[in-house]
């Protein structure tokens, strides 16, 4: 895998202040993307172990409230190992922060129904993540004012709570609106 930044003091990612992952690679083709050089898997630098451990070490500073993953696409089959790795050993070594995954693939459709290559590897990524904000970018439906997603069509899914039930359940707090759902 290879990724195009990592920024360790993003708020606009996710709650509180994060630690996030653009990764590169991205076969959507969303009009008005704003991240389109990242669609080449060529692009930026490759992602190593020492990359792994820089984005650890960020994450340990007691403000960092978690990790956001992004891109790019994270679930691209190709990426999701690396994807996986990182997330399982913040798991383990931190639990207390919290994980957000972006993705253009729709969580039912293309997700869980097994078509992003290794089911394994898909089904531990989805038991790491706290949130996933699924759904491609569309411009039509584009919205500055919205919290933590560029257009009105994707969803920011609580993801545990949505496995459970076996029904969607969107993520939300207290600064959360109606137009944000
Ligand atoms: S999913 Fe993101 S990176 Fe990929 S084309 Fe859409 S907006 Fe661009």
């Amino acid at each position: 895998m290879r990724y195009a930044t990592i920024k360790k003091y993003d708020i606009a990612n996710g709650p509180g202040v994060r630690v996030s992952l653009f990764v590169s690679g991205c076969r959507h083709r969303c009009k008005g993307c704003f991240n389109a050089e990242l669609r080449s898997f060529d692009y930026g630098m490759p992602y190593t172990q020492e990359i792994e451990d820089e984005v650890m070490a960020a994450l340990q500073k007691p403000y960092i409230a978690g990790l956001t993953f992004l891109g790019g696409e994270p679930m691209e089959p190709e990426n999701q190992p690396f994807v996986l790795k990182l997330a399982e050993r913040v798991r383990r070594e931190m639990p207390e922060k919290t994980i957000w995954l972006y993705t253009g693939y729709d969580l039912e459709s293309d997700i869980l129904a097994a078509r992003l290559g290794d089911w394994e590897v898909t089904e531990r990524i989805l038991n790491c993540v706290d949130v996933l904000v699924d759904g491609e970018f569309v411009e039509a439906l584009k919205n500055p004012d919205l919290r933590f997603k560029g257009s009105s069509n994707q969803r920011v899914i609580n993801l545990p709570a949505t496995l459970e039930r076996d029904e969607i359940v969107l993520w939300r707090d207290e600064f959360t609106t109606e137009k944000d759902l």
